[in-house]
């Protein structure tokens, strides 16, 4: 059992709940079992499968299954057990928690002396008609099945499609279609609707260079500062930005990748201790994406940051049912983060972030970032800081 400084044990079998079994969820459970390998645990999910989202738009190239595993895979591998709801998160019912160390779920009370809230950050969603696709369908039904499905059932003579936004995700998603059309040899052309003057407009502008200039190589055709207002049959009603000039394109599908929905994050202090109006809850933690830490560490809504997170709080719930109680500050930098371009190219930023990798060694660093998540899922922590 790995060496866990500052921690004498006191209690005899902990029990601790997960809300959310994404990133951070799954960082803590294997972090808490390591030390604490015959603690109970229950993780509360809505999902039947935990997914590997950062995988998802490589389902062009590889199988959906390939990134969704099993909740009852895990149980088996981690002795753990899951429960399949989702319950709804508010201060006062956090308070409640903490006074009362159960939650109800499905009806049935699971009484804990630790919590963890690691529900991630919704994904911004829209109205959508039939051929309007945005990442919910990707987690159910494959890339290739989606597109081909939707373009074998058009009539259009000269079909298109456009991907809106030109954030991480929906560059990912534009260029693994853009190589399934060209392998599929399917005529169709290929736009990319974006917000703002540049793609990946939240990382520095070597990034937009770089992937810009692959677009302009794939003849994928830009409309920069371009918003979306909706899609109307087989054409889509799009506004400039700076005119609010409205006009329409023929479109045989649209992909929204909008980003997450705006909602207020859970407040934690430095340890991960979840704060109700200035006052730490002492026996529920958060972490990953729904969480922001005050504190010097990154909250970046990266992988990356919720596994950093979950590992933390992890170690700071065994530490406080411990005799000392002596717990550990949030610290984590992002070490880098690559975006990839298809399947043989990527464009990232390595320890500074003016520090701008494309290609092959980009596409390394992201194939080793994506190594150490799935080993870590197998019960090894191969992550040094
Ligand atoms: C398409 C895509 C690609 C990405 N690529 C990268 C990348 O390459 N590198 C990178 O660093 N980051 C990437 N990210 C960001 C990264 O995936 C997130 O930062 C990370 O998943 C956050 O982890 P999390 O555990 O906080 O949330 P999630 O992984 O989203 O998990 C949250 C879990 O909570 C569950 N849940 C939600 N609400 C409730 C509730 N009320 N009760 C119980 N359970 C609930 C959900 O079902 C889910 O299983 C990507 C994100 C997307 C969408």
């Amino acid at each position: 059992m790995p060496f866990l400084p500052f921690y004498i044990p006191r209690h005899n079998q902990l029990k601790i709940a997960i809300i959310g079994a994404g990133y951070a969820g799954i960082a803590a459970l294997v972090t808490l079992l390591r030390h604490i390998p015959d603690a109970s645990i229950a993780i509360v999910d809505p999902r039947s499968h935990h997914l590997k989202i950062t995988h998802l738009h490589e389902t062009f190239r590889y199988p959906l299954e390939d990134f969704l595993i099993p909740f009852t895979a895990l149980e088996n591998r981690f002795g753990c057990r899951h429960i399949r709801a989702e319950p709804a998160l508010d201060e006062r019912v956090l308070r409640q928690w903490q006074n009362e160390r159960f939650i109800t779920v499905n009806g049935e009370e699971i009484n804990f002396d630790y919590l963890l809230i690691a529900s991630g950050s919704p994904i911004a969603q829209m109205v959508k008609s039939e051929n309007v696709l945005d990442l919910y369908d990707f987690m159910s039904v494959p890339g290739p099945h989606l597109l081909e499905s939707r373009l074998n059932a058009s009539d259009m003579e000269e079909q298109s499609i456009s991907v809106i936004g030109g954030g991480a995700t929906g560059i990912q998603f534009l260029f693994e279609i853009a190589d399934f059309l060209r392998r599929q040899q399917i005529e169709c052309g290929l736009r990319l609707i974006h917000g703002e003057a540049r793609v990946l407009n939240q990382f520095p502008p070597g990034f937009s260079a770089y992937a810009e200039a692959r677009m302009a190589d794939l003849d994928i055709d830009f409309y920069p500062d371009t918003r979306y207002r909706g899609q109307q049959g087989n054409k889509i009603l799009l506004e400039e930005r700076h005119t609010n000039r409205q006009f329409t394109l023929p479109s045989t599908i649209s992909l929204l990748f909008l980003g997450k929905k705006p909602v207020a994050p859970v407040s934690a202090n430095v340890f991960g201790q979840i704060l109700v109006e200035g006052e730490a809850l002492q026996e529920i933690f958060t972490a990953g994406d729904c969480s922001i830490y005050n504190a010097f560490g990154s909250n970046t809504m990266t992988a990356q940051s919720a596994v950093r997170k979950g590992m933390l709080a992890a170690r700071n719930i065994i530490r406080h049912s411990g005799s000392f109680k002596l717990l550990e500050p949030y610290f984590h930098r992002d070490l880098g983060y690559v975006v990839s371009l298809g399947p043989a190219d990527a464009v990232g930023w390595l320890a500074l972030e003016g520090n701008v990798v494309g290609g092959i060694p980009a596409l390394l660093i992201k194939e080793l970032v994506e190594a150490q998540y799935d080993l870590l899922l197998t019960g090894i922590d191969t992550y040094l800081m």
